[in-house]
Parts: structure tokens; sequence; C-alpha cells
């Protein structure tokens, strides 16, 4: 078999949400978008419900609905694109709560659904998603006076705990906010670690959780081993992979391996240099363009070539490979795909 084996430790997730949440006084939630980051959004969402997490975050109603069915009635399920067009039966099918991010999106709710709860998102800078600061100013009392459950915002630079950007963020989200009775969110997993002036009564950390940077204490949750499928001597002056891109200074041994940029190894990462598999805890730097489906190493330098090499585990970080592709450490995990084998230990 040539499958990539990807292993998700979900108590090392479990034990990441808990230390988040040891660092603040308000509670903490959890980001399972995209599938939970890729590690399974049901059963993340699932473990870190046994851990105590009674709010979850989804970015369409879609997901949100597909991860009412695993977590079943009670955790609010937040949804930050809010409330679409053609939206509303899976918002009220599944009990979701829609981020409200505009006017429009507001008027659509409490026509389509008088009374069910929802949340409000407010842009203090980033411009991407919520309501301005007159817009919010025009629509508060009415929004007041339905069924809030939580006013959010999201900072653009709080992974640069010295930028400028992170006190104003937070200067107009308390202004924007200041005395009103509702639970406020204001920080992802970069402005929980900047400590509780950023908490409020609920953070929403995401990659923290699956261990990433900025969360540099965070317990690793995801290996991955590639069975070798075929080791060949090459020598000085021959080139390997597509366009020619490697040419061997000297006589090498080279292992193709199986997982490539379908499997979320993307290109990036052959095109620098940088990318390394392990053989164990020796680094074998790969070489040539990665391919759709493999990857090739250099392995001049060990003595027994392994059944398996592995670019992610105890050796190398989602971070570590992210920096070899030049990207974070959410799109490495975003990317790895459905084509590994997985398992999951408890
Ligand atoms: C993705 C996202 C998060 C989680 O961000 P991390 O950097 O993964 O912690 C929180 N809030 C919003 C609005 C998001 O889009």
């Amino acid at each position: 078999m040539s499958t990539g084996r990807l292993h998700i430790d979900l108590s090392a997730i479990a034990d990441n949400w808990r230390a988040l949440a040891s660092m603040s006084q308000g509670e903490t939630g959890a980001v399972v978008k995209a599938d939970g980051y890729g590690m399974g959004a049901g059963i993340v969402a699932r473990t870190l419900a046994k851990a105590g997490c009674r709010r979850f975050f989804v970015a369409m109603a879609e997901e949100g609905a597909a991860l009412r069915k695993e977590l079943g009635p009670g955790p609010m399920i937040g949804v930050f694109s809010g409330h679409m067009a053609g939206d509303s039966d899976l918002i009220r099918d599944n009990q979701l709560a829609p981020m409200i991010n505009s006017v429009d999106q507001m008027l659509r709710h409490v026509e389509a659904l008088p009374g069910h709860p929802f949340g409000i998102q407010l842009d203090t800078g980033m411009n991407r998603l919520g309501m301005e600061a007159g817009e919010w100013a025009a629509l508060r009392d009415i929004a007041l006076s339905q069924k809030i459950v939580l006013i959010m915002s999201h900072m653009s630079c709080a992974d640069e705990p010295g930028h400028p950007m992170n006190q104003q963020q937070l200067q107009a989200f308390t202004e924007m906010t200041e005395g009103l009775q509702v639970p406020r969110s204001l920080s992802a997993t970069a402005g929980h670690l900047l400590g509780k002036d950023y908490h409020f009564e609920l953070t929403r950390p995401g990659i923290g959780l699956y261990g990433g940077l900025p969360f540099a204490d965070a317990k690793p949750v995801v290996s991955i081993e590639m069975p070798v499928i075929q080791v060949r001597d090459v020598e000085a002056g021959e080139s390997v992979g597509y366009a020619n891109a490697f040419t061997a200074p000297r006589p090498m041994r080279v292992a193709t391996v199986s997982s490539g940029y379908a499997d979320g190894l993307i290109r990036a990462l052959g095109e620098n240099g940088r990318g390394r598999l392990f053989a164990g805890d020796q680094p074998c730097p790969t070489v040539g363009r990665v391919s759709m489906d493999l990857i090739c190493a250099d392995v001049s330098h060990l003595s027994d070539i392994p059944e398996t090499l592995s670019i992610l585990g105890r050796h190398q970080s989602i971070d570590d490979v992210a920096d070899a592709a030049l990207t974070i450490g959410h799109e490495i995990l975003t990317s790895l795909g459905h084509r590994y084998a997985r398992s999951y230990s408890e």
C-alpha cells in the first residue's frame, strides 16, 4: 500500500484547548471551520465538548449543519459568514447562531427567523467582515431588542504583539461595545496570547488548538508518514523530477515517497530547496519539484533506508513545513487533503 498515514492526537488538541483556557478568566471557544482545520470537525468538536468547550465556530452554515449532527443540541455553533440568502432553513433547523455582518443580513435575519438567536460581527479596522461603527450605531437599538448571544470582531495583526493596530482595534471594539450586557469576543489564537485585555468574555482560538504558532507551547497534533516507493542511485550531473529542476552535484541516493501536492505538500516546498523529510531524527532534504503524488528526497547519508519517511511529526512541526513553503501553519493543515489513511488517538 502506498497510502500515506496521517495520525491525529486528539488528547493533544484537548490539552492545547485546556492550556489556552487556563490563561483566560473568560470563556474559551473553539474554531472548527474548514473541517476542523483539516483534522475532522466532528471528532475535534466532540473531543473539545468533552473537555468543556461550549461555543464552536464555523465559516459557513453548511459546516454548522454538519457539526450540529455531530455535537447534538446544546453547544453554540456560530457562523462567521452570518445569515446569507438561502441559509434560513439550515440556521433554524440546526440552531445555528449567524454572526450578522451587515444591515442587510440583520434585516434578512429578523424577517426570516424572528426570535432566533444571533451574534453581531463588528469591523474594527480589518475591513473584511462586520458592520462599521456608523452602521452599528444605526442598528444597535433594534439589534439589542432581539436575541443577541455574542458581539465579536476580528484582529488583523495580532500575531505581531507590538503592532499598533492591536491597540487600535482593542480601543475601537471597546468603544463600540461599552456598557452592553452581551458577551463579547475579539480574539483568535494570537489575540488570546496578547493577554487579558484582549480576552473579554470569550476567545475563539483555532490554530493554537491544532498545534500551530503563535501558540509556541502547543503540543503537536498531527504526524504524517509516507511510504518509500523506490530508491535509486543518481550519478553526478543527472537530474531529478519535472523540468530537471534539480541536478545532482555528486553521486546520490534518492528516495521517492508517496505523497505530493495533491496531499497538501504544496509545490513551493520543492521550489526554495528548504523542504525536508525525516528518517527517524535524520533530516533528508527534498530534491526537485514536488509532483502531484510523489516527492523525492536525498537519503545518501542513511545507512538503512526506512520503509517510510515523515514530513510532520516530532522533528518537524506544521510551522517548520510552513516556513519552508513560505506560508503559514493554517494553510499546511487545511491543504492536507483526503488521500491519507487517517488514525486518531485519544
Ligand atoms: C479563523 C478565525 C478564527 C481562528 O483563528 P486562528 O488564527 O486559527 O486562531 C477566529 N475568528 C475568526 C473570525 C476567524 O475567521
